[in-house]
């Protein structure tokens, strides 16, 4: 993938929020879960808790208190590579939105129709 074509899309977050569980779904890491640590609609990408973990190798930095060596963290991949894991029926679901009677428009899953708001 390159820039331009990233540039072109809309911003979206597919329904995805912070704190989500998710299951993957393509890639490496497939089938593993875990939490949304951060999603940026901008580029359509999202960091899942223990997936896509990369190795940074970084420089010592004695000015900075930085210590050399590898570092593992948790790298973003593309939202679509992602499902949410609906709470209710512990499967991956699509979410849709349901206009409550007050107004409000709450996530629901679409496989069980379970309101999604915490
Ligand atoms: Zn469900």
């Amino acid at each position: 993938m390159n820039d331009m074509s990233r540039m072109e899309l809309e911003p979206s977050s597919a329904g995805l929020r912070k704190g989500d569980e998710v299951r993957v779904m393509a890639g490496r890491d497939k089938g593993k879960t875990g939490r949304v640590l951060s999603i940026d609609p901008r580029t359509r990408r999202v960091t899942v808790e223990h997936a896509n973990i990369i190795k940074r190798h970084t420089r010592a930095d004695s000015s900075k208190n930085i210590k050399g060596g590898v570092v593992e963290r948790e790298g973003p991949m593309a939202i679509s590579n992602v499902m949410l894991v609906c709470p209710a029926c512990a499967k991956h679901a699509r979410t849709g939105r349901k206009l409550m009677p007050d107004g409000t428009k709450v996530r629901v899953c679409r496989r069980c129709g379970t309101t999604l708001e915490k």
